[in-house]
């Protein structure tokens, strides 16, 4: 069992301002229609955009888009996997 990230994103209230794509490429990108979503290497289904499990080194990075999203709807929570 290894220490992940769950990482989501409440897409329907994502102002699209891009802040998480900018500050971590790594986990967030800009989808086809326009709201946040989490990158396709890290999908759990690939048709659910909204949700992730991403390995505990990229903590930082997710953090940082947690903390500086505007409308706050950026969600981390750690899981074994
Ligand atoms: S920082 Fe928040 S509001 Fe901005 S694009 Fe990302 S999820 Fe959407």
């Amino acid at each position: 069992m290894a220490k992940k990230l769950r990482v989501w994103i409440d897409r329907d209230q994502c102002i699209a301002d891009q802040v998480c794509a900018a500050l971590c490429p790594q986990v967030f990108e800009m989808a086809d229609d326009g709201l946040s979503s989490i990158v396709a290497q890290y999908r759990k289904d690939p048709n659910n955009l909204a949700e992730g499990i991403v390995p505990i080194e990229l903590k930082d990075c997710v953090a940082q888009a947690v903390d500086s999203c505007p409308v706050q709807i950026i969600h981390m929570e750690e899981i074994e996997e």
